[in-house]
């Protein structure tokens, strides 16, 4: 079939859950990806923040064929290797000491879920921050504070309090006898590229230590090097109880994982939990590649140099164009806020073979692989002074 065949099957046969852009991907390599005409495309999304290391990172690939001629799947009944390797580095460069492995970003909030409660005993209200995002598995749904998310799936799980984001005396106040955590996003992601005051996490982590609480960072999209530190919460030197991590773990290959300290994972024995392919061999293997990676061959200073590079030229842009109200990110995730949808934006870009992504109705974000380099940012800024001055 071509891919015009494809995609229009695609239109009839796949389920009606995405707006999809009318192209089909078809090759990657490094920053590039080219479509089924053969049209190439320099890449902002990096597949949501999950192709840190580029596509087909050869590391990667060369990980993926010797796994694949080993062992691909074999289960959890017995102990798997490359899954021990990767918690074992998890844990050596987090505050981890223990960590549970599943597919995605939801399942590794579900965890983390079940994890809290089985740890308060009893005690089972978890506090999250409106605008937040965490999935959408009903579990991982309902830790969402977004109703948009919610119509039409009630009723969502009790047990959820939501409270405004960056606000210390919301949380305290909403501290009670059945509360057993606080889950936060570091930097709230989906919700529109938004960082935390600098004491915040601190504060929290303080309030959750004088109640008794656990606190859990879902790191899904902003942990693993995005923001140049391997996880975003070192910025703020703030460790938490639970972290969740998926997306970029494993650089495509599906993975999540929930890591927890020694106290808290200790709540958890055998037949609580549980996942058919959680770090499987084939995925895990990856995940060690992805680490050593992004600390031996200089990702995260790059992550942190070229952040800077994009921030700074996206900031000169917001100069000259009235209508960028905010430019906000840390390392390379970055969201340029405008006046109105950016749709008609990410169309002209992917027009202009771009590709770059919306989030939260207004709000452009750019999440290249970490590895981008400066000649390609200043395409992308060229294409979008060419777009902007068009408006
Ligand atoms: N948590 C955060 C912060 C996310 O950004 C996402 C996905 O965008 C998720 C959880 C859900 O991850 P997944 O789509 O892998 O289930």
């Amino acid at each position: 079939m071509t891919g015009e065949e494809l995609i229009r099957e695609g239109q009839r046969v796949l389920a009606n859950t995405y707006t999809r852009h009318p192209i089909l991907l078809k090759r990657g390599k490094g920053t590039q990806v080219w479509d089924s005409t053969g049209k190439a495309y320099l890449d902002f999304v990096g597949g949501i923040a999950v192709c840190s290391l580029g596509h087909c990172h050869p590391k990667v690939v060369q990980a993926l064929e010797e796994q694949a001629k080993e062992l691909i799947h074999c289960s959890n009944l017995y102990y798997i290797g490359p899954q021990v390797e990767l918690a074992q580095r998890l844990c050596e460069h987090s505050f981890g000491e223990r960590v549970f492995f599943c597919n995605s970003g939801t399942e590794a909030n579900e965890a983390a879920i079940k994890l809290a409660r089985k740890y308060g005993e009893g005690r089972y209200e978890i506090i999250t921050m409106e605008n937040s995002f965490h999935g959408r598995t009903m579990g991982a749904l309902s830790a969402t504070g977004q109703k948009k998310f919610h119509k039409g799936f009630e009723p969502l799980l009790p047990g959820f309090q939501y409270v405004p984001f960056d606000d210390l005396k919301a949380v305290e106040g909403a501290i009670g006898p059945q509360t057993c955590a606080v889950m936060v996003e570091p930097i709230q992601a989906e919700g529109g590229v938004i960082l935390p005051s600098p004491d915040y996490l601190k504060g929290l982590r303080d309030l959750c230590d004088r109640s008794g609480i656990l606190l859990i960072y879902d790191e899904v999209q902003v942990g693993m090097g995005r923001t140049g530190m391997l996880f975003a919460y070192q910025h703020w030197d703030t460790p938490p109880h639970i972290m969740t991590l998926a997306k970029s773990l494993a650089n495509g290959v599906p993975i999540g994982a929930m890591v927890a300290t020694e106290a808290v994972a200790q709540a958890f024995s055998p037949g609580n939990h549980a996942a058919t392919f959680g770090g499987n061999p084939l995925a895990t293997r990856v995940g060690c590649v992805v680490i050593d990676t992004l600390l031996g061959d200089g990702i995260l200073e790059n992550c942190q140099d070229m952040g800077a590079y994009l921030m700074e030229g996206l900031i000169n842009l917001k100069k000259r164009y009235a209508f960028i109200q905010d430019v906000r990110g840390i390392g390379l995730i970055i969201g340029a806020e405008l006046a109105f949808e950016g749709k008609e934006i990410v169309e002209r870009c992917l027009e202009r073979g771009f590709l770059i992504n919306c989030t939260a109705g207004t709000i452009l974000r750019f999440l290249p692989p970490l590895i981008v380099t400066r000649d390609e940012i200043d395409r992308l800024l060229t294409a979008l002074e060419a777009i902007f001055a068009e408006r």
